[in-house]
């Protein structure tokens, strides 16, 4: 007998030598076999006839084999498949498919899947180019003969499931393809329904009222849907079987989120209390009438902090839309009630710009704040001062980089951490260290320039509250984005000339630091709270698998960088002018006076790669050029494009391809020129990529959602968010005891074993 927990060695059919492969793809039980669902279905039961094919479109067909030949083309073996159906056939084609020469028999049958196209060479006929393809088995010539029924049963005259291959190799050596998934899935089926009931892991009444089936029910029509369900509810993943594993997915993300953020209502934290005295200490630090944005955002931040329990809040606006002002009204309402407030930035040149800015604000008070800065890269001495200011109580405002928690800064009474975020993450785990043992949480308010879709707002941050600024500052011009391609560069390098001599400042940034070394993970801190990047897996069932570009993986040679443009440039096209060099490899020191420099002007065209993403503020720049832009993303590229419009002056954003630009980075550009929205791009950078691809980094956090897919499910993520508040705070009337003490146990098998989150 088995069950969910079975482990995947114990099923018949999975040799010692395929659980080695299985628990390499994360599949150690049953119940991981059968939430591997497939990514794609063949209506075997109607496939389409050869004669109403229609060039352009994928189709599945099934047909009979009339013959096969391996062509020697000049350029590379060619192999040749001729189906046929009645008079019609069909050719299909795989450049070097030698491997398949003896592969079909004439009179087997076979199914194609593949993109029709018209035939060259033929008119009315059709052609496949690479398609996937399966040998189906012979139907016996006497059923009551056939030894092994489940060979056809599975495999024709029916919805089929297509999957994945789970890796592995049969006893001769061929891979596990969907045919053996099929089986031993088939198998496990037919067994958990013979065995005791398969225990339900959702409330039946919630089941009942979202009009959804049994688990059983649904893990077996996921798999194999019954004949007459529509094939495109199955592709876009709308089958009540499909949904209902989505739900229960998104059900248990959610409400474990909702637990958390429940416990922290419950914990101690500091009612800041904001009389005029507060009210007029924010109100002189301003030098400009706030947006309305940021009036709203801070009145959201003041209610929080007014509660007796602990801020847990995501502050997103996209750059420059004035967030840090609002962070430092936020610290100074902690200051005025006797507090320490902590700021800690990605980056040494973040962090003390922050700190400058910080300071010219509190200037225009009366009262003297006290700042502090502390970064790694103090020397030993000033690091002992700092601290020791900050130990005694007088260093009010700390602004810092991670130093702040590595160099075990104890701070007297913490009562806010801001953290900025801006696009690199891993910080927010650890501000607890700063928190004494036995003192109040301190609130905390997390800046992130990242737009961040709605949905992974609601799972990577699903912990916080968020507040939106989603308005700039008065008195920016838009940036006027175009693309333009690597011959055209006389020109463009012509445009920052001119605008050098109005007396403006250029960015021109490169995928690279020199030669083909990529400085794409460059980081200014170790992200030790982040793990590798994992090899990205296909979506199932829905939008493209994140196949984000491949290209960047291996550079290659003929890839520009900016070691090698910056004295090509200062050579030849920018010749006369000032211009700096900056990329990750150069020592923080050095990263740090470029900056300097070019903040006062001295330089007029930074050369760099993208660690100026990481914030720097120079409102007199007003070009941005972007080479190989089809290399970077969506959400980089906007990132860059925010360093320029920060003025007055109209700013140009110059996207550059120079290569070949596969259609989703044809996408991205066309994005890019189309919108400056921070969030639609961030939607669409989600799409293409996935959630954990969508910050450049793997995240520590992002869930790892193996049936569900963030971009397709979103209405079914609210709903799963509404369900799991109901539950978590006792609204739901029809639960028994029972369920209840099953959610509760799923619920924790889930995130200990999914998400590998420790409960904190
Ligand atoms: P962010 O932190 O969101 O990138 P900043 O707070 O650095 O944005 O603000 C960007 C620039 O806009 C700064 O120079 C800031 O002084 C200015 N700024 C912010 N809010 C306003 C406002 N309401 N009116 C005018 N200028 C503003
Ligand atoms: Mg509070």
């Amino acid at each position: 007998m088995i069950e969910l927990t079975t482990p995947v060695r114990n099923i018949k059919g999975v040799g010692p030598r395929n659980h080695e492969a299985l628990a390499k793809r994360g599949v150690y039980t049953v119940e991981d076999l059968l939430y591997h669902l497939p990514f794609r279905y063949e209506d075997r039961l109607h496939p389409k006839p050869l004669t109403e094919l229609v060039a352009g479109e994928i189709a599945s067909v099934i047909a009979e084999v009339r013959g096969s030949v391996l062509l020697r083309t000049r350029s590379m073996p060619l192999f040749e498949l001729t189906v046929g159906h009645g008079l019609q056939t069909l050719k299909a084609m795989w450049f070097r498919g030698t491997y398949l020469k003896d592969r079909f028999k004439p009179g087997e049958m076979v199914a194609l899947y593949g993109k029709v196209e018209a035939s060259r060479s033929q008119a009315g006929r059709f052609k496949m180019v690479q398609p996937q393809f399966e040998i189906l088995p012979a139907p016996p010539a006497d059923p009551s003969q056939d030894k092994d029924p489940l060979n056809t049963m599975l495999e024709v005259g029916r919805i089929v499931p297509v999957y994945e291959s789970l890796g592995g190799t049969t006893a001769s050596g061929a891979r596990l393809g969907s045919k053996w998934t099929r089986r031993v899935i088939w198998q496990v089926l037919e067994q958990l329904e013979q065995g005791p009931a398969l225990p339900e892991v959702l409330p039946i009444a919630m089941l009942r009222r979202l009009g959804l089936p049994s688990r059983l029910k649904a893990l077996r029509e996921a798999h194999f849907p019954p004949a007459g369900t529509q094939m495109e509810a199955l592709q876009d993943f709308r089958t009540a079987a499909l949904q209902r594993l989505v739900f229960e997915e998104l059900f248990y993300l959610e409400l474990g989120l909702e637990l958390k953020r429940k416990r922290l209502r419950d914990r101690e934290g500091t009612a800041f209390t904001t009389d005029d005295n507060v009210r007029s200490a924010i109100k002189q630090v301003l030098p400009f009438k706030p947006t309305a944005a940021q009036k709203r955002v801070l009145g959201e931040i003041v209610e929080d902090m007014r509660k007796p329990s602990p801020m847990r809040r995501l502050l997103q606006g996209d750059v420059g839309s004035g967030k840090t002002i609002v962070a430092l009204q936020a610290a100074l309402i902690a200051i005025e009630n006797g507090y320490q407030a902590a700021l800690m930035a990605p980056t040494e040149i973040r962090a003390t710009q922050h700190y400058l800015s910080a300071r010219r604000l509190l200037a225009r008070s009366p009262r003297q704040y006290h700042v502090t800065l502390l970064t790694g890269s103090l020397d030993a001495a000033h690091k002992r001062q700092a601290r020791s200011r900050i130990f005694r109580g007088e260093a009010e405002l700390v602004i810092g980089t991670q130093a702040l928690i590595q160099e075990k800064v104890d701070f007297v009474n913490l009562g806010l951490v801001i953290v900025d975020e801006q696009h690199r993450f891993g910080v927010r785990q650890r501000f607890t260290l700063m928190k004494k043992p036995g003192s109040a949480d301190p609130d905390v308010l997390v800046m992130t320039a990242t737009p961040i879709p709605r949905t992974l707002a609601l799972t990577i941050y699903g912990d916080l509250e968020v507040s939106v600024i989603d308005e700039l500052p008065p008195g920016r011009t838009p940036i006027e984005t175009r693309r333009t391609t690597l011959e055209k560069s006389e020109q463009v390098w012509q445009f920052v000339r001119r605008q050098v001599e109005q007396k403006r400042q250029a960015y021109i940034v490169y995928p690279l630091i020199e030669g083909t070394r990529d400085d794409q993970p460059e980081l200014d801190f170790p992200v030790d709270a982040a793990p590798e990047p994992e090899p990205v897996k296909a979506r199932k069932g829905g939008k493209k698998a994140a196949i984000p570009f491949p290209e960047e993986k291996q550079p290659k040679p003929e890839l520009r960088s900016a070691a090698q443009m910056f004295d090509e440039l200062r050579a030849g096209a920018l010749h006369g002018l000032r211009l700096g060099l900056l990329h990750g490899r150069l020592a923080s020191d050095e990263k740090e006076i470029v900056m300097q420099q070019f903040q006062r002007g001295e330089i007029d065209v930074l050369v760099s790669t993208t660690v100026i993403e990481v914030g720097v503020d120079v409102p007199n720049a007003t070009v941005m050029v972007i080479e190989h832009a089809e290399r970077f993303g969506l959400a980089q590229m906007h990132q860059l494009r925010g360093r320029v419009g920060r003025g007055a002056a109209r700013s140009y954003c110059i996207l550059m391809t120079g290569g070949k630009v596969s259609p989703e980075a044809e996408l991205r550009l066309d994005a890019m020129v189309r919108s400056q929205n921070g969030f639609e791009l961030a939607e669409l950078d989600l799409q293409q990529r996935g959630p954990g691809e969508f910050f450049g980094t793997r995240q520590a956090g992002t869930p790892d959602l193996r049936v569900a897919s963030l971009s397709r499910d979103r209405k079914m993520l609210e709903i799963a968010k509404s369900e799991a508040r109901a539950l978590a705070n006792g609204y739901l009337q029809d639960i028994t005891e029972t369920e209840r003490e099953i959610v509760r146990r799923q619920l924790k098998d889930t995130w200990q074993r999914r998400y590998g989150l420790v409960e904190a």
